[in-house]
């Protein structure tokens, strides 16, 4: 009787895990790591063929919380049915195939945010809802109303349900933390977030997106497919996400899903994996559904990219701008493809308001092209101990100074961490592109010759290289020669090389297009600096501050003295004869460019490239399973283009 010993502790220890997950909004393990001990019982209960009672397995998940009034879903509002490998899916959907043969499906997007479902009665928004357990959810009415994109009124006047995630887009989360006194780091929490509480205003501050996919209930009216429901939900005003895919052979599911799992750090909100859903409606309705699941879809989920782990210690790095960064070194955990071994905690503060210690367990996240970071505790126990607040610089022993969140260490010019940070920053591909000069390099120039600032580089001869330890022949010409053909960088990249604080490739990439020439910049007004669009307050500050400190001027005369020649020549648009100067919206999926690249190209060329369609738009560039943006740019009778006339133009 093992085994049933072991059901009742798995669901005790599953439904404190609910709980914390789904009322406190406060996760304690990591997603795979629920699955896990989920799948276990679900195993075990197939095996005994016992349930228990309070088995998890037979709830959907969520919780009602206590101060938002309850709502009764007209339809019970079912979760998914998931699989983790290729395997399960091939079995998933030869089953399907099997019983009720080969079947047209559409893919989508699995979305990481927070459920919704909202009610229309005489085509007007009367109540939205969250999913809670699938029976009853939250009253969330006046959170969705500060959803924008939702309409308020649609076409459709018979009583009707609709469902969606609601989510906030990374860049919406970027441009929230531009400004709050708390950052957000984590996109699906910080929607989840806004929802549930209890003040709209928070929520409309934070300016949630919502993308519609289902339609559990409606009145007078008959769908024979899925696809119609996604045409009904786009004619009735609801945003779609811009992404559906018709498949049918296993082969064309799994290279789109492995298509899916390439280029989603590409997109501008977060999804967990794809839904596969049978077209059919029909066949929908003689599948049915389990206690939990319609088994008529089955979302893939990618491999999760958080994890818990043990802190074991923490090292204070200094930083070009003097900021000390703490890192924690943790218990080594594979994590989306890599071994992870250090964690950043972001600043002092960061580590007290996650109430992080060491030895405590911590939740690790890694996103695409970002260092790991300690998200935050999933537990302390009494073997924990605080982790120390340095006073002293850790490279140069300077008293450090506090400023919010942050430690500095004041020794601007002295201190070698931040000499080093800022010769490399200089150095890095985007900003003067001197290749082969390492960090550590760069340490043994400051040590043996004595390398004080970004000039000083261009002082250095064959003869001094050669002294380096390591350095033959060819090492010090090759670095001589790099060093060289540094000295034209294109304007954008000097000022990113600079440093300036906040100021980053992109902002550099607006800074040179605004700008005639570094005298213009530098004698630049705050109120010049604010007509940029990216540009806020305190990054035109630090970008006056900069231009007015007496040391940086010096330097970057030194820097020109010593040969440094500036190239504006990007700033003169290549013109094309179709795409320069008109506002262009691409759609859908292009064969031979994603859409960074295209965007990249028109922008050279002067094109705008804009989000949506409007009567402003000059041309719409549309791909594969192009979706509202195509039918939009045919109801205003804009010129479309397609990929071989693009490629076309390209030439
Ligand atoms: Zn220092």
């Amino acid at each position: 009787m093992d085994k049933i010993k072991r059901m009742k502790e798995l669901i005790t220890i599953i439904n404190k895990y609910n709980y914390y997950y789904y009322v406190l909004d406060n996760p304690v393990i990591a997603d795979r790591e629920y699955d896990a001990i989920y799948d276990e019982l679900v195993a075990l209960e197939k095996e005994t063929g016992v349930v228990f009672p309070d088995s998890p397995t037979k709830q959907v998940g969520d919780m009602v919380l206590e101060g938002f009034k309850k709502y009764t879903h007209i339809k019970k509002l079912y979760s998914l049915d998931k699989c983790n490998s290729f395997a399960e899916l091939e079995s998933w959907v030869n089953n399907v195939t099997e019983q009720y043969g080969e079947q047209v499906y559409s893919l989508e997007y699995k979305f990481d945010g927070l459920r919704i479902s909202i009610i229309y009665e005489n085509g007007q928004l009367v109540t939205a809802a969250t999913r809670g357990n699938g029976y009853i959810g939250e009253d969330v009415t006046q959170q969705v109303l500060t959803i924008k994109s939702i309409p308020y009124n649609i076409p459709y006047k018979s009583k009707l349900v609709v469902e969606g995630e609601a989510m906030i887009k990374l860049s919406d989360l970027a441009e929230y933390n531009r400004t709050a006194t708390e950052p957000l780091k984590n996109a699906r929490n910080a929607a989840a977030g806004a929802i549930r509480n209890l003040d709209p205003r928070v929520t409309g501050s934070r300016n949630l997106s919502m993308f519609f996919y289902g339609i559990p209930y409606i009145e007078g009216y008959e769908f024979s497919t899925h696809l119609e429901i996604m045409q009904f939900l786009k004619d009735n005003g609801f945003p779609v996400y811009d992404y559906q895919k018709t498949v049918s052979k296993i082969e064309d599911i799994e290279r789109e899903i492995d298509n899916i799992d390439k280029t989603k750090k590409n997109l501008d909100i977060l999804i967990d994996g794809a839904v596969l859903k049978i077209n059919d409606l029909k066949v929908r309705d003689k599948m049915g559904f389990t206690a939990k699941y319609p088994k008529w879809a089955v979302a893939y989920k990618f491999e999760a990219q958080e994890l818990t782990t043990t802190l074991n210690n923490v090292v204070w790095q200094v930083g070009r701008t003097g900021k000390l960064t703490p890192i924690g070194e943790v218990d080594p955990i594979e994590l989306a493809g890599a071994t992870v071994k250090r964690a950043t905690l972001n600043n002092y503060g960061d580590i007290v308001r996650k109430g992080v210690k060491l030895n405590s367990k911590v939740f690790v996240r890694r996103s695409n092209e970002v260092i790991p970071e300690i998200l935050k505790v999933a537990s302390v126990d009494n073997t924990c101990v605080d982790i120390v607040k340095p006073t002293v610089c850790p490279s140069c022993g300077t008293q450090l100074i506090e400023d919010g969140a942050n430690l500095f260490c004041p020794n601007y010019y002295g201190c070698p961490d931040q000499i080093d940070q800022r010769i490399d920053h200089f150095a890095s591909r985007n900003a003067m592109n001197i290749e082969g000069i390492s960090e550590k390099t760069i340490e043994m120039l400051r040590t043996t010759l004595n390398l004080h600032t970004v000039a000083d580089l261009y002082t250095l001869s064959y003869d001094d290289f050669k002294q380096l330890d390591k350095f033959k022949d060819k090492k010090s010409s090759n670095l001589v020669n790099s060093i060289n053909n540094s000295k034209k960088p294109k304007f954008s990249n000097f000022i990113y090389a600079l440093g300036i604080l906040g100021v980053g490739e992109k902002t550099a990439k607006d800074i040179a297009k605004k700008f005639n020439n570094l005298n213009q910049l530098m004698n630049a007004s705050l109120q010049d600096l604010l007509t940029i669009n990216d540009i806020g307050e305190i990054i035109a500050n630090n970008i006056v501050n900069f231009f007015k400190d007496e040391k940086q001027i010096q330097l970057i005369n030194k820097l020109l003295d010593l040969g440094i020649d500036i190239q504006y020549s990007n700033n003169v648009q290549k013109s094309h004869p179709v795409f320069t100067g008109k506002t262009i919206v691409l759609t859908g999926d292009l064969n031979n460019y994603t859409r960074t690249q295209l965007t990249n190209i028109l922008e050279e060329f002067g094109a705008k490239v804009t989000s949506s369609v409007s009567k402003n738009t000059d041309l719409v560039i549309v791909g594969e399973n192009a979706g509202s943006k195509y039918n939009k740019a045919k109801e205003l009778n804009i010129p479309i283009m397609l990929e071989p006339e693009l490629l076309d133009n390209l030439k």
